[in-house]
Parts: structure tokens; sequence; C-alpha cells
């Protein structure tokens, strides 16, 4: 039998597409919080634009991840095999007092949530003082718009890998300048979501890019917090399957 093997050229041309347009976004929201969309919806929408993966990561408290959670996971089962875009169930713990923010991330892990977002200290809205810390503590995957997040909580993030988050949402943006110069001083991995609330809120690799330059963050390192969400997405998947 003869094996019919891509062209060098074939294969180069592969990887320069999947370095270019990979979209990963692993902070979504859809009806099951204050997002617009059910989730076949958005994931469809995404899966429309050129996403390759999406997590949605709804806003939950010890009243609703329990309702919500199973339904996610159900939802992405039955999507799954019809469907061109890795799908992963998710929160986004958000506003809880410091003190219980370690077991709701722990719960939601074990409900099925296999990307863990905590609502970080945005200056936006008066989030707890602590809240970054108590993320990072619990082994979030993601802080998420963690506003003028201290240079103490960064290093602890590192040590921790925990991924802090350029943001595309209003206001939550504020600060993504500040986040991007210091994350990358300290070397604190840094990814990029959208925070979709709604359909418009879906962005395409390009405009993303946009984002992370507006941040203020060199041509040379974009590449490198898009690779970033891609390990990200990586390592769940095995620790899924593990
Ligand atoms: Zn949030
Ligand atoms: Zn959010």
């Amino acid at each position: 039998m003869k094996l019919c093997m891509p062209s060098p050229l074939a294969f180069t041309f592969s990887l320069v597409f999947l370095y270019l347009f990979i979209m990963i976004d692993l902070h979504t929201h859809t009806v099951f919080s204050d997002g617009e969309l059910i989730p076949f919806e958005l994931v469809r929408r995404a899966e429309a634009i050129g996403y390759t993966a999406i997590a949605i990561t709804d806003h939950m408290d010890a009243s609703n991840l329990d309702l919500i959670i199973p339904r996610i996971v159900k939802a992405i089962e039955k999507l799954k095999p019809h469907v061109s875009i890795e799908v992963l169930a998710g929160a986004e713990i958000t506003h809880a007092p410091t003190e219980l923010i370690a077991d709701l991330v722990k719960e939601a892990r074990q409900l099925g949530a296999k990307i863990v977002v905590v609502h970080g200290e945005t200056i936006a809205e008066p989030v707890r003082k602590g809240t970054n810390r108590a993320a990072i503590e619990a082994g979030a995957d993601i802080l998420s718009h963690p506003g003028l997040i201290s240079i103490e909580d960064m290093l602890r993030a590192k040590e921790k890998h925990v991924h802090l988050e350029i943001t595309a949402r209003r206001g939550h943006a504020f600060t993504n300048g500040y986040i991007a110069k210091e994350a990358i001083r300290f070397g604190v991995p840094l990814c990029l979501n959208t925070d979709a609330h709604s359909p418009s809120d879906l962005i395409t690799r390009e405009y993303a890019r946009k984002i992370l330059l507006g941040a203020g963050i060199e041509e040379s390192r974009l590449d490198s917090v898009f690779e970033n969400s891609t390990s990200l997405v990586d390592k769940v998947l095995r620790r899924s399957n593990a």
C-alpha cells in the first residue's frame, strides 16, 4: 500500500496556518448566567469565525455551581461529535468571599469544570480585596481581569502557573497595559480571552492580536500568549483523559 505523505510545502503551510489563525477563548458566558446565547449557539458562532477551542465559564457561586456545570457538561457531550471545535465546560467563580474560593474551585472541578476561572479584582467592579490571592492559592486555571494586581500576587501566580488574563471586555480592559507590562517583566503566563456575553463579543484571531498590541505587548511576543492558551487546553485535555 502506498502511503500518501504530505509534501514538505503542504506541511509547512499547515503549520503556518495553525500558527497564524488559531483562536482560543477560555472565558465566555451563556444564558446560564448573564450571557445572551444558549451553549449550542455560542459554540456555533465561535466555530463560524474560526475558533479552534472555547470554554463556557458562566458566573457561579455556592447557589448555582451544581445546577449549571452538569448541564453545560451534558450539552458539550451531545455537541462534541458534531463540531470541529474543542469545547470545554468551565466556571467563573464570581464575587465569592475569599475564604470560600478554594472550596468552590474544588467543587467546580468535581462537577466537571475543565477550566476554572476566578473573577479577579477588576477596577470596574467592587470585587473583594484578596480575591486575586485566594484564586491563585486555590489553583484556578485563569485569574480573569485581575486589575492592578500586586507584584507579590503576580510572583505567586507564576509559581502556581495560574494564567493572568488580558481581556477584550470593556471596563475590565482598562488595566490590560499594566498587567501585560508587569507579567512580561516577571515571566507570569498570560492568556487572552473575550469574556463574551453577546454574539458581537466574539473576536477573530486578528482582532485578538490588535488587543494584545494595544496592551503594549511587542509583536515578537504575541505568539507566546496564544501558545499559552493552546498549552492550557492541552493540559486540561490530558488531565481529563488521565
Ligand atoms: Zn469576570
Ligand atoms: Zn466573565
